[in-house]
C-alpha cells in the first residue's frame, strides 16, 4: 500500500491507486441518492464509476459497483456541503463531484434523454451513436472482447440508434452548458468495415456547424486512405483500441479482434495515421493515439507497447484493467496499482523523449484514463526544453482555437 503522504503529494498516483482499488461509498453519501452526474456505466467498455476531481485537478472515474471497491481501503464520506476522501480510516483529500449539467435531466426534441445520446466523461463528450458491437451478437458464440461492457450496456444506459439531428442537439447543448471543446464517437466492430460510413455524416455536420474538435474511435479500416478523408474533413483524433501487445494474449482476450482484424492490422493503422499530421488542413490538428489495458499482460509487455506506439509517432491512451460487473472478467483481481506505476512514468517519458504533442487541446480532462501529460510526477526525469516547446504549442493552438470557434459561435452583438 502507498503511504498516505505519498498520495497527498502525487495526485497522478492517487488517480492510479483509485482506479485499482476504487472506493467504498459511506451511507453519508448515498442517503438520498448520489449528487454529481450519478452512476452512468460510460462507453468504451471500462468506465462505470463516480464522476469526481482530485487535489490537483485530476478529472477520473472512480470505481464504486464492483466488489473489489467493497474491499477498499479508500472511502467517500460526506460531511455538511463537502466530499472527503478516507484513506485506510484517514482523512486524505477533498474531493469534487464532477458538476452536472441541467441538460442531463433534459431530453432531445425527438424525446429520448439527452444522456442515451451523449455523456461527459471528463470535460468531453462521448458519443456511441450505432448499434451494438458486431462481436456481442455473433452466431454460434459472441466473441467479445472478455474486458468490455459496450453489450451490456447499449439498451441499458444507451439508445441503441441516434440521428445526427439528435447528436447534434445534445452537442450543441453540451457545448453551451458544460463549454465541451471535444466530441469523441466510438464504435465496435461492422461486419463490413460500415463503421467509418455509419460515421462521416455525423463528424461533416458537427465539424461544420459547430467547428469543434472530433476523435474517432473505431476498429482499423483496411482502405488507409479512408483516413486521408478523415483528416481532410477536419477530424483531430483517431485512435486505435489494440488492448494488448503480447501476441498470444491478444488472441485470448480480444477472439473477434483477433479473428477479424489481428494485431498487425492495427498496428499498420496507427503507423499509417500517425503520418497524416503534416498531410491535412493545417489549420486542424491531427493526433493518432494506440489504446492499450495496462493490467491484461505483464507490465514489461505494456512498457513495449508504450514503446512502439511512441517510436511511430503516435500517443498511448494507457487505459487502467476494471473488472466490470457483469463482464466475462468480473471475478478477476484489478491490477496492482505499484506494479504499474513503471508503465504510467515511461508514458510520461516516451512522449517527452519522442516530442509528441501532448496536453496541447483546450479543457480536455480525461475522467478513464491517466494522460500522459498528468504523469509527470511518477517520472524521475525532468525535459525542460520540450515543456517549454509544449507550453508554447499550447498557447498557439488555443489562440487558433478560440478564433475559430468564434466564427461558429459569435459573439451577441452589443446593445
Ligand atoms: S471491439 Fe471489443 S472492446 Fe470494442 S465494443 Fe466490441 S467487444 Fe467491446
Amino acid at each position: 500500500m502507498f503511504a498516505a503522504d505519498a498520495l497527498r503529494e502525487t495526485p497522478a498516483l492517487l488517480k492510479l491507486d483509485l482506479y485499482c482499488k476504487g472506493a467504498r461509498l459511506d451511507a453519508s453519501c448515498t442517503e438520498g441518492g448520489i449528487a454529481g452526474r450519478g452512476l452512468l456505466r460510460t462507453r468504451a467498455g471500462l468506465g462505470s464509476g463516480l464522476e469526481a476531481v482530485l487535489p490537483g485537478g485530476l478529472w477520473t472515474n472512480i470505481p464504486v459497483l464492483e466488489p473489489f471497491a467493497q474491499r477498499s481501503p479508500y472511502t467517500i464520506r460526506r460531511e455538511g456541503d463537502g466530499l472527503w476522501l478516507d484513506y485506510a480510516g484517514e482523512r486524505l483529500a477533498a474531493l469534487t463531484l464532477s458538476p452536472r449539467p441541467a441538460w442531463y435531466d433534459a431530453q432531445t426534441g425527438s424525446g429520448k434523454p439527452m444522456t442515451r445520446v451523449g455523456t461527459l466523461q471528463g470535460t468531453y463528450l462521448g458519443v456511441y451513436p450505432a448499434k451494438v458491437c458486431d462481436y456481442w451478437v455473433e452466431q454460434p458464440e459472441k466473441t467479445n472482447c472478455h474486458f468490455c461492457s459496450v453489450g451490456l450496456n447499449l439498451g441499458v444506459d444507451d439508445a441503441s440508434e441516434k440521428s445526427v439531428e439528435e447528436v447534434l442537439e445534445v452537442v450543441r447543448a453540451a457545448r453551451r452548458e458544460s463549454g465541451i471543446t471535444y466530441v469523441d464517437f466510438n464504435t465496435g466492430h461492422y461486419e463490413g468495415d460500415t463503421y467509418l460510413d455509419i460515421l462521416e455524416p455525423y463528424l461533416r455536420r458537427i465539424k461544420q456547424e459547430t467547428g469543434l474538435l472530433l476523435g474517432v474511435q473505431t476498429p482499423p479500416h483496411h482502405d488507409l486512405k479512408r483516413y486521408d478523408h478523415l483528416r481532410a474533413l477536419g477530424v483531430n483524433r483517431v485512435s486505435f483500441c489494440f488492448e494488448i501487445f503480447d501476441r498470444a494474449r491478444f488472441r485470448e482476450v480480444c477472439p473477434g479482434k483477433d479473428a477479424h482484424y489481428g494485431l498487425d492490422r492495427y498496428l499498420d493503422a496507427i503507423r499509417y495515421c500517425a503520418t497524416l499530421s503534416s498531410k491535412g488542413p493545417s489549420s486542424e490538428p491531427w493526433v493518432t493515439n494506440g489504446e492499450i489495458i495496462a493490467g491484461l499482460e505483464p507490465p514489461e509487455s505494456s512498457i513495449r507497447a508504450i514503446n512502439w506506439i511512441t517510436k511511430v509517432g503516435a500517443i498511448p491512451t494507457v487505459c487502467v484493467f476494471r473488472p466490470l460487473r457483469g463482464t466475462d472478467y468480473e471475478d478477476l483481481d484489478p491490477p496492482d496499482a505499484e506494479a504499474l506505476v513503471p508503465v504510467f512514468a515511461r508514458l510520461y517519458d516516451a512522449c517527452m523523449l519522442a516530442g509528441l504533442p501532448i496536453g496541447c487541446a483546450p479543457n480536455i480532462h480525461v475522467s478513464l484514463v491517466l494522460l500522459p501529460e498528468e504523469c509527470a510526477s511518477l517520472s524521475s526525469r525532468r525535459y525542460y526544453l520540450q515543456s517549454l516547446k509544449l507550453a508554447a504549442m499550447k498557447t498557439v493552438f488555443g489562440a487558433q482555437y478560440r478564433r475559430r470557434l468564434r466564427r461558429h459561435d459569435p459573439p451577441a452583438p452589443r446593445a
